[in-house]
């Protein structure tokens, strides 16, 4: 488990930065709505200031000019089901609860018909994304797991993932994978099948992954890697959902680390579409069932550092079930999507949080004086704009999933699904 306690680390990070007036933040900040990226000094001063109030405000503020200027009051969500296709990792990070050993009678490993069954559920509820999510090539670690990949006739995950994405559209839905690690031919396979993929870069912390650090265990957590999947991602065209992990025991300079390498992939590549800013939850259960997840106004700050430094092609995403109670500040900070969010489906990493419904989402976020917008997979701009971002045979379906604008088709029956 982490030595440190995550938010007691944050403290003494922000605790040793330069100190820095609210008045050269509002600045740097009016400079980024004008259209003038941040440095890494500035970002890093920021990162190390916003447990501040005042210096928090400025942020928020043109965090939210810049969403506001990006996409007005609209504010998207994808309607979705969540198929964990295997419970099996091969990893042990220290917060996690989704992962199973193959003796624990809550293993298991989706077969195709339960993948149709699953797809069936989320067509009659109006969803049009099916997020195919599991643990990291468990055939690595388990000798039953490859038995039972052998029985079926498949080799490794990544063939039972294609099988899956393959039912998938032919029963009514568009593919999102996040299947951890997957080697660039691996995604080349996947892509004609998949409307867009992903993997949260989480942190470029290599220090978590040091005895006694939540990633020790977990050798697919290596930054390098990470980067290495987003960059072959990026050579393949494929629209790449990333993000970061806020409070697993990384400090503000780490975090900010994280943000400038999203940022980088995200210029050098294109293939960006969106960056998950997630707060850990701790878990009962778990090494780090007794960690302090980072307060509230941390996150806030986070997010909105993650909107002044992102490209604005990049979304930016907060789940609306890890930040129930601030919701409208969320908005407030820049977020501009609230990810998926099932009528049918647990979030199955974090279970402990359920989903809001989606009409109550609504509400709240007109509340905070934005509209909600159901999108697929991929956003509306990227549907409308990016069509060499797609394999031919995604393309052809994507058509029939978005109305003229790139929003998700819906039916009667979706809206009293909600
Ligand atoms: S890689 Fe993901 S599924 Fe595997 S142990 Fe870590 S958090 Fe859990």
């Amino acid at each position: 488990m982490p030595t440190a306690d995550p938010a007691a680390a944050a403290s003494r990070s922000s605790a040793s930065s330069p100190s820095l007036s609210p008045r050269e933040a509002e600045a740097w900040c009016a400079a980024v709505v004008d259209g003038q990226p941040l440095d890494r000094a500035q970002a890093e001063a920021l990162g190390g200031a916003l447990h501040e109030a005042p210096i928090r405000a400025r942020m928020a503020e043109a965090a939210r000019a810049i969403k506001v200027a990006r996409t007005g009051s609209r504010v998207t969500v994808s309607r979705n089901i969540f198929i964990p296709l295997t419970n099996l990792c091969r990893n042990r990070c220290s917060y996690c609860t989704f992962a199973k050993q193959p003796d624990s009678a809550e293993a298991h490993t989706y077969t195709i018909d339960e993948v149709e069954e699953a797809v069936r559920g989320g067509v009659a509820t109006g969803c049009v994304e099916a997020l195919m999510c599991l643990g990291d090539k468990p055939e690595i670690a388990y000798k039953s797991y490859r038995e039972e990949l052998t029985a079926r006739g498949l080799q490794t995950t990544t063939d039972l993932i294609l099988d899956a994405c393959r039912i998938t559209c032919e029963k009514g839905m568009l593919p999102h994978t996040n299947a951890g690690i997957l080697t660039k031919e691996e995604m080349a396979r996947l892509r004609p099948w998949n409307a867009s993929m992903g993997l949260m870069l989480e942190t470029t912390s290599t220090r978590l992954r040091q005895k006694g650090m939540p990633h020790f265990h977990a050798p697919d957590k290596e930054p390098a890697t990470r980067i290495k999947m987003h960059e072959e991602a990026g050579e393949l065209r494929i629209p790449f959902t990333s993000g970061m992990l806020l409070g697993i025991g990384e400090n503000d300079a780490e975090r900010v680390d994280t943000l400038w390498t999203i940022k980088d992939l995200a210029h050098r590549y294109g293939h960006i579409q969106e960056a998950i800013i997630q707060p850990f939850h701790p878990k009962p259960g778990t090494k780090m069932r007794a960690a302090s997840p980072l307060d509230d106004d941390r996150v806030i700050g986070w997010v909105a550092l993650a909107r002044l430094l992102l490209p604005r092609e990049v979304h930016v995403q907060a789940p609306p079930n890890l930040g129930a109670d601030m919701l409208p500040r969320l908005l407030d900070a820049g977020v501009d999507d609230w990810g998926g969010v099932s009528p049918v489906t647990v979030d199955f990493i974090n279970p402990e949080a359920p989903w809001p419904a989606l009409r109550a989402l609504r509400e709240d976020t007109e509340q905070a004086g934005f509209e909600l917008f159901e999108r697929g997979p991929v956003y509306p701009d990227w549907i409308l704009e990016r069509p060499e971002m797609f394999d031919p045979n995604i393309r052809a379906l994507l058509p029939k999933y978005a109305n003229d604008e790139g929003y998700a088709q819906r039916n009667d029956q979706s809206e009293e699904a909600a």
